[in-house]
């Protein structure tokens, strides 16, 4: 007779949203053209991208003739065997790293997405979100289209399909001019690959090059993936360029309607990893800059300057320089987390926050504190951040947010809240301040952050601020969700 194990009661299921109240970036992409171990590359490329996306992964090669394919849930090291690497042939990949909220979590949704259609096979990576899917998908399924996903991505896959145009590129263009919203692609063909950027560079995407093998290019979401795989960075991609990188070598068109760039200040505040850079902007210095910004629009007399780690150690740094206060990490983030967790019976005082976080008492006992973090989405993890700095002995604790309050949704790949969870689109700073318990707090203004990410001298009208400001600079159905699976996370 087997014994019946006891098991321990499983609470409930955390997710990596809960207790980490942040806009959370949806997607990264990496693709090689031209070398013998593509698919160990875009392993490692998309290794270094996993904080964009920590769902699903998945890598397509072609062997010059065929598509081959692996995708899978869980993070790159997961998804991943040596075997299943090995089972990916061929001198080109495309790679994708996926999140999602709870209901679209599904295989179906992960990528690439790849297909055989009546001109040979095609596999396409997306970063973004296309504002008109709904309305291109009924037309489609209309004309017989039969999708096998939810995803936005999946339209296009249909279009350059249907598409009358001759050459790959063209094909795409032509897809391309019927789609509105955010994008930054990869599509495979058995010979040729093809990276885009949408005409207002919402999403990031750059080249570049192995040194020693001038035909191997790579084009990933960020430049960060390049040092990883010894790669040099050679420039982004335009908004609205098209790369085609196939046997004759790589050559660049610009999609017709060209417009006027606004690329995502998001990335710059929280979602980029901060050794990455965007436009000759370096991510980690334009975080220390937004915290001097800070420092001067809201001074305040204090001890000690904590960051919320990782994403406000460089503000922190910045702030702290700029008032000449001294430094220190009050809180420290363990990097182990995993989705799921058994929570204690017993209750434990922020136990899901302390999770994350723990306070170092020697720092903030008796001590003013300033803490800075990057961002406020609902506030419910603010709350319990100043709690513990004061249950750990802090005087009076002052929260700073680098960034203005976030009041609207993202339609443009950034999983969000609705406009309802934002706690920002419906209460004063006074009452935020009051709801987090802080005994102040100050957010950057918008101009403050426009400035300081576009750097001395330079315009800082070439970003999308939407979240902040609600200026949508692409149309969409008012009555398109920012995302299909919002989850709502409770106080
Ligand atoms: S709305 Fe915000 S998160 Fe979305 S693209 Fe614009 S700046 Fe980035």
């Amino acid at each position: 007779m087997i014994p019946q194990r006891r098991h321990l009661q499983v609470l409930r299921e955390s997710t990596s949203q809960e207790d980490d109240d942040h806009f959370r970036d949806e997607c990264g992409v990496f693709g090689i053209y031209g070398h013998a171990e593509a698919a160990n590359l875009t392993y490692l490329g998309l290794h270094a991208l996993q904080h964009r996306g920590q769902e699903s992964a998945g890598i397509v090669t072609t062997d010059g003739e065929q598509l081959h394919l692996h995708r899978a849930m869980g993070l790159v090291q997961d998804a991943f065997s040596e075997q299943q690497l090995a089972q990916l042939p061929g001198r080109v990949a495309i790679g994708h790293v996926r999140y999602s909220t709870a209901g679209g979590s599904h295989i179906k949704n992960a990528q690439p997405f790849a297909v055989d259609y009546a001109k040979g096979s095609l596999a396409v990576c997306h970063n973004g979100n296309l504002t008109n899917a709904d309305a291109l998908r009924e037309e489609l399924e209309q004309r017989g289209s039969i999708f096998q996903s939810s995803a936005d991505t999946e339209v296009l896959v249909h279009l350059v399909a249907i598409s009358q145009e001759v050459s790959i590129e063209d094909r795409i263009s032509n897809a391309l001019s019927r789609v509105q919203g955010a994008y930054s692609l990869l599509f495979l063909t058995e010979d040729t690959m093809v990276a885009v950027r949408d005409p207002m560079g919402i999403r990031p995407l750059c080249l570049g090059i192995l040194p020693g093998n001038k035909d191997a290019h790579v084009v990933a979401s960020e430049p960060t993936s390049f040092d990883l795989i010894g790669a040099e960075y050679v420039r982004d991609i335009e908004p609205g360029e098209m790369l085609v990188i196939d046997a004759a070598g790589l050559r660049s068109t610009k999609l017709k309607d060209a417009q006027s760039p606004h690329f995502c200040v998001f990335e710059y505040v929280y979602f980029a990893r901060p050794d990455s850079h965007f436009n000759g902007r370096s991510v980690y210095e334009v975080r220390k800059n937004l915290g001097e910004a800070l420092a001067r629009e809201h001074p305040v007399e204090a001890d000690v300057v904590i960051p919320v780690p990782d994403s406000g150690v460089p503000a922190a740094v910045g702030y702290a320089a700029a008032k000449k206060i001294p430094f220190e990490m009050g809180l420290i983030r363990s990097h182990y987390v995993g989705r799921t967790f058994i929570e204690p019976q017993q209750s434990i005082r922020h136990f899901g926050v302390r999770l994350k976080l723990n306070p170092v008492e020697p720092v903030l006992k008796g001590k003013r504190v300033i803490v800075i973090d990057d961002s406020i989405v609902r506030g419910t993890t603010s709350r319990k951040i100043v709690k513990m700095v004061r249950d750990a002995g802090a005087r009076e604790v002052h929260l700073r947010i680098s960034s203005p309050p976030t009041q609207w949704p993202c339609y443009y790949g950034i999983d969000t809240p609705t406009r309802r969870e934002l706690i920002a689109s419906s209460h004063s700073t006074d009452e935020i301040a009051r709801y987090v318990t802080a005994d102040t707090l100050g957010y950057l203004s918008l101009e403050g952050m426009l400035t300081a990410v576009a750097g001395p001298g330079r315009p800082s009208n070439g970003f999308c601020h939407a979240c902040f400001s609600g200026d949508y600079a692409i149309p969409f159905k008012t009555n398109v969700s920012p995302k299909k699976n919002t989850r709502l996370v409770g106080v």
